[in-house]
C-alpha cells in the first residue's frame, strides 16, 4: 500500500478528497500529509446546506492528527470556500475535524479519552499540547455535549454547594440523582443561585419534580418553596448533608479538649482529627488499633463521636414510624449529652425534622450518587491547581460529570 493511499485510508477520507502526498522530516520528527480534493464538484453551505460551485480556497493550513510512530503528524490543506446568495462567502465544512479547530476530529477525540483520566497539565504532556489548547479542547466537548443534550427535567435533584477557590466563592451544583450527572451549576449559594434553574422550566415540567435533596441551608429552601408546589412534602435532609453537620460538631469538641488536655500536658488527641469523622467501617486498617484504644477513653470527643456513628443508623430503617421512634430516642440522647455542638446539630435537626422524615416517604432518595458525585467533584477540586477561575472549574465539572456526549462528529455525520 503507498503512502498516500494509507493515509487516506487512516484519515476516512470519503470523496472527494484524497492524500496528495506525505512528507516525514526526520530532523523535526515530523509527518505531513497534504490533502486535496478532486476539482469540478458542488460543495454544501455550512449555513443553509444549497449545493453552490467552488468560489476559492482559504490560505493553506494545518490540523494537528494522531501521531505516526511517535512523530507528530499534520494533515495540511487549503478549506475550499463557497459564496452562497444568502449567506455570503463560507468556508465549507471539512470531513476531518469541526469548524475553527486546529485539531483533527480523531485527535480530539483521543483527547478526551486522555482528558477523561488527567487534569489537563497532565493530558499537555501526553499530548504535547500547550495547557490553553488542551483546555480549548475540553472547553469545546462540553459545548458540544451540551448543544446535543435533550431537555429533560429529572424527578429527584439534588442541591449542593461547592467552594469554588480559595476564600468565599461558591457554587451551586444541580445534580439528577438518579443518573448521577450535573445538570446545572450557577454561581454563589444564594436563592437566586437556585431559581435560576427553575424559571428556565415551564410549569409542568416543575410539577415533575418529586424530591430536591439538599443541606439544611435557607436560600435553597426559599427557592424549592418559591417555585414547586408542597415543597414541604419535597425537601429532603439528607445523610450526606446530616452528617457533615455532625462531623463538624465532634471536630469543635475535639478541638476544645484537646487544647485542655494540651494544656495539663497530655497529646492523646494528638494527629486523631481524621479518625473521628470516618464513617466507622471506613477506617483505614492502619488506624484501628490506635482508634480501639481511644474509643475506650471517656473523653467527650468519643461521647460525641458515638452520638454521630449513632445518628447514622437512622437512614437505614425502612419505615418512617420506626424511623421516627429512633430519631426520638437518639434526640434525647443528643441534647443531654452535655456537648454544646452536639445539641446544636440536635436542635437543627428538630427545626427542620419535615425534611428528614420526607426522606422515609415517596420522596426516598438514594445517597448513594449524591456521596459517589460529590467525591468526584472533590477529586476535580483537588486537580483544580490547573483550573484559573471558577469557569474553569464549572467547565471540568461538566466534563467529569455532565454526562455529555463530548466526542466530535465524525465525516459520516459532518454534513
Ligand atoms: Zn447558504
Amino acid at each position: 500500500m503507498r503512502d498516500i493511499e494509507l493515509y487516506r485510508q487512516l484519515l476516512g477520507l470519503p470523496n472527494p478528497w484524497y492524500v496528495d502526498g506525505v512528507e516525514l522530516s526526520i530532523e523535526d520528527r515530523r509527518v505531513e500529509v497534504f490533502v486535496e480534493h478532486e476539482e469540478g464538484r458542488l460543495w454544501p453551505c455550512p449555513t443553509c446546506g444549497d449545493e453552490l460551485p467552488l468560489y476559492d480556497h482559504s490560505e493553506e493550513r494545518q490540523w494537528r492528527h494522531l501521531d505516526t510512530g511517535g512523530f507528530q503528524t499534520f494533515v495540511v490543506s487549503r478549506p475550499p470556500r463557497v459564496r452562497c446568495p444568502r449567506d455570503r462567502v463560507l468556508q465549507v465544512r471539512l470531513p476531518w475535524a469541526e469548524p475553527r479547530s486546529r485539531f483533527t476530529a480523531t485527535f480530539e477525540r483521543f483527547a478526551i479519552d486522555v482528558l477523561k483520566e488527567t487534569d489537563v497539565s497532565g493530558a499537555s504532556n501526553i499530548l504535547q499540547t500547550s495547557w490553553d489548547e488542551t483546555w480549548g479542547i475540553m472547553e469545546r466537548a462540553v459545548a458540544r455535549g451540551q448543544e446535543r443534550k435533550e431537555r429533560r427535567v429529572p424527578a429527584l435533584l439534588g442541591v449542593d454547594e461547592k467552594a469554588a477557590a480559595k476564600g468565599q466563592t461558591y457554587i451551586t451544583v444541580v445534580s439528577d440523582l438518579e443518573q448521577g450527572t450535573v445538570e446545572y451549576i450557577s454561581d454563589e449559594r444564594k436563592q437566586a443561585s437556585l431559581d435560576g434553574y427553575f424559571e428556565a422550566m415551564t410549569e409542568q415540567e416543575r410539577a415533575g419534580i418529586r424530591a430536591v435533596a439538599m443541606d439544611m441551608w435557607e436560600p435553597y429552601v426559599l427557592s424549592v418553596r418559591q417555585y414547586l408546589e408542597k415543597p414541604e412534602e419535597k425537601i429532603v435532609f439528607d445523610r450526606f448533608h446530616v452528617m457533615k453537620h455532625m462531623g463538624d460538631a465532634v471536630d469543635t469538641v475535639r478541638k476544645a479538649e484537646h487544647r485542655e488536655l494540651r494544656a495539663e500536658g497530655l497529646d492523646i488527641l494528638t494527629g486523631s482529627k481524621y479518625l473521628w469523622l470516618y464513617a466507622e467501617e471506613n477506617l483505614p486498617s492502619k488506624h484501628r488499633k490506635r482508634f480501639r484504644s481511644l474509643k475506650e477513653t471517656s473523653l467527650r470527643t468519643t461521647r460525641a463521636w458515638a452520638i454521630k456513628e449513632t445518628l447514622r443508623g437512622l437512614w437505614r430503617y425502612q419505615s418512617l414510624a420506626w424511623a421516627m421512634k429512633f430519631y426520638k430516642q437518639w434526640f434525647f440522647w443528643a441534647t443531654h449529652s452535655r456537648l454544646q455542638p452536639v445539641i446544636a446539630v440536635a436542635n437543627m435537626l428538630k427545626r427542620h425534622l419535615y425534611g428528614i422524615r420526607n426522606y422515609f416517604s415517596a420522596a426516598r432518595i438514594t445517597n448513594a450518587a449524591a456521596e459517589g458525585l460529590n467525591s468526584k467533584i472533590q477529586t476535580i477540586k483537588k486537580m483544580a491547581y490547573g483550573f484559573r477561575n471558577r469557569e474553569h472549574f464549572k467547565t471540568a465539572i461538566f466534563f467529569h460529570c455532565g454526562g455529555l456526549q463530548l466526542y466530535p462528529a465524525t465525516h459520516a455525520n459532518a454534513g
